[in-house]
């Protein structure tokens, strides 16, 4: 019995009979689904009403409010409370992201798995940083894995926006906006407003209905709708910043829009995008590792400038370290194609062969398992090592049930 991990529409974790989908962004398997936040790359799980999909309750009503359609068969997990399924024992932990969000530490007889979902350690303004999980294999996300992503203090950030919006955006006649994800940055830029800052905050679309989610879960965040006839108001008065999603179009006059995201690290427009990040940068997410101690890293949700990554954790760690793929991973290293083919081979002849004392022919089971396409190579390796092990016994006619 093997504890195995790959990556096939999300993260798969089984071991024996049982498994589990993280993230998952469409049913593959029968396995219960664990989604880590509500974020749309790792909840579309909730597109589907049938599975079984586990979630913590600010996540679910986060995607309630986002008008999520498969909301049925939520299960609610609670931070530090374990999940039984089968062998496996699954346990939400904080991740830091965003509202709700939350890491799975997956416990099985062989080890400990831990899938990050999104992460951040960030001093942040609304979140409580993610702590580090001993574990025997590390499943973690590289958004921002690569040395060019260093964000600033928190602090520095939120005094570079407030300067921008006061003493440049306003001062020319403009209402400032702040484009940025509805979930996460968004709340950390109404409290940044709230906290520094005596300037109305006015949010747009989603904004507003997600900011009323962390409201609810004890968030103290002072915001109007754009839609309401105060922030209407408001923004006619142009004293005030506004806060919307990135694509939202807006029937606002005399805006001056800037971007809040961790991308701005790397963008030369500078003026005009903040590195406001809800990921955790390329050192934390070093720190992060070395910290957890794990006998391996697989990394995933990278993209092309993060390829490298893994061969930091190498490098700098000493720790093996390689993407995540379809390809199956043990806590020692990937399982091979052809060993995973093998095993299936020798658990298809082993149902073939139910009648004891009868004697099966080699071509018989050559003809039987190529049906089940499996090569004449491929079943004669499956019956070598079958009668290795003594699961079955050879005659000069073939092979049977000892
Ligand atoms: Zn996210
Ligand atoms: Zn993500």
């Amino acid at each position: 019995m093997a504890l195995t991990v790959r990556q096939s529409k999300g993260v798969i974790v089984e071991y024996g009979e049982d498994g589990i989908a993280l993230d998952p962004d469409r049913k593959v398997t029968d396995y219960p689904i664990f989604v880590t936040h509500a974020h749309a790359d790792h909840a579309s799980a909730f597109k589907n009403p049938d599975p079984v999909k586990h979630a913590t309750e600010p996540t679910y009503r986060l995607l309630e409010a986002l008008r999520y359609r498969g909301l049925n068969n939520w299960k609610p997990v609670t931070i530090g409370d374990k999940v039984k399924i089968g062998e496996i024992e699954v346990r939400p932990l904080n991740a830091g992201h965003v509202l709700g969000s939350v890491q799975y530490e997956v416990s099985t007889p062989e080890g400990t798995v831990l899938y990050t979902g999104d992460l951040s350690m960030g001093n942040s303004y609304t979140m409580e940083p993610a702590r580090a999980v001993n574990c025997d294999l590390l499943i973690i996300e590289t958004t921002f894995g690569a040395p060019q992503f260093k964000f600033p203090q928190r602090k520095e950030v939120a005094l570079e926006m407030i300067r921008w919006a006061v003493m440049e955006a306003i001062p020319a006649g403009y209402v400032p906006a702040f484009r940025t994800d509805a979930i996460g940055n968004a709340q950390e830029i109404i409290s940044i407003f709230n906290r520094m800052t005596n300037l109305p905050v006015v949010t747009a679309k989603n904004t507003t209905k997600v900011s009323d989610i962390y409201r609810q879960f004890g968030h103290k965040l002072d915001y109007v709708d754009a839609n309401t006839p105060e922030g209407q108001e408001l923004l006619e008065s142009g004293r005030c910043v506004v806060i919307a999603p990135k694509g939202a179009k807006l029937s606002i006059k005399n805006l001056d829009s800037a971007l809040a995201s961790g991308w701005a690290a790397i963008m030369r427009n500078r003026a005009k995008a903040f590195p406001l990040s809800d990921h955790a940068d390329f050192r934390e997410l070093l720190s992060f590792i070395r910290r957890c101690r794990p006998k391996r890293v697989l990394t995933f949700h990278g993209g092309a400038m993060t390829k490298g990554f893994a061969e930091y954790v190498r490098k700098r760690l000493g720790i093996d370290a390689g993407p995540l793929t379809k390809r199956q991973e043990t806590l020692m290293g990937p399982v091979s194609q052809a060993e995973m083919r093998r095993k299936a081979c020798a658990e298809n002849i082993v149902r073939a062969v139910r009648i004891p004392g009868f004697v099966y022919t080699e071509p018989w089971m050559v003809r039987e398992m190529a049906r089940r396409g499996f090569s004449k190579g491929e079943t004669e390796a499956a019956l070598r090592r079958l009668i290795e092990v003594g699961v079955l016994e050879t005659t000069s006619a073939g092979v049977k049930l000892p």
